[in-house]
C-alpha cells in the first residue's frame, strides 16, 4: 500500500494549517462541512489518525477509533436533521472509486432525495 501522504488537505485541516467549518469534533474524529457541497447537508467525517482509505481503517484502526467514526455519523445525522427522511454515505476509495483526497473520509449527504447511487454516464 502507498505511503500516508502528510500534506493532504485532510491533514492540513488537521494540523489547523488550512480552516475548516467543523460541525464535530472529538478524540478520534474530526467532522467539517464539504468545500463544494453536493447536497444541502454535505460533512465530511475523518479519523485523526493518519488511514488513507477505508481499507487502510478497517485493517489498520483501533475498535475505539472504528466505533468513535460511525458514532460521529451517527451524531451528525441527528444532528443535522437526517434521521426521518435518510441520508446517504459514501467512502470513495482509490483511482476507480474517484477519490481525491488520500486521507480516509466518509461522506454524509442529505437534506434531499438524492437519486441513483451511482451516476449513469459511465459503466
Ligand atoms: P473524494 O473525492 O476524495 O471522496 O472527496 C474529497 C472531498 O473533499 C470533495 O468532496 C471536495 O469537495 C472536498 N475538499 C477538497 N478540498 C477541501 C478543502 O480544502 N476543504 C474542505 N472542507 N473540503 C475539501
Amino acid at each position: 500500500m502507498q505511503a500516508y501522504d502528510d500534506n493532504n488537505v485532510f491533514a492540513k485541516i488537521l494540523r489547523g494549517e488550512i480552516p475548516a467549518n467543523k460541525v464535530y469534533e472529538d478524540k478520534h474524529v474530526l467532522a467539517f462541512e464539504d468545500i463544494h457541497p453536493q447536497a444541502p447537508v454535505h460533512i465530511l467525517v475523518i479519523p485523526k489518525g493518519k488511514y488513507i482509505s477505508i481499507d487502510d481503517f478497517g485493517l489498520r484502526a483501533t475498535p475505539e477509533e472504528i466505533k468513535a467514526l460511525y458514532e460521529a455519523v451517527a451524531r451528525i445525522a441527528a444532528e443535522k436533521n437526517l434521521k426521518e427522511n435518510g441520508f446517504r454515505t459514501i467512502a470513495n476509495t482509490g483511482l476507480h472509486g474517484g477519490q481525491e483526497v488520500p486521507h480516509f473520509h466518509v461522506h454524509v449527504l442529505g437534506g434531499r432525495a438524492l437519486g441513483p447511487m451511482l451516476s449513469r454516464k459511465e459503466s
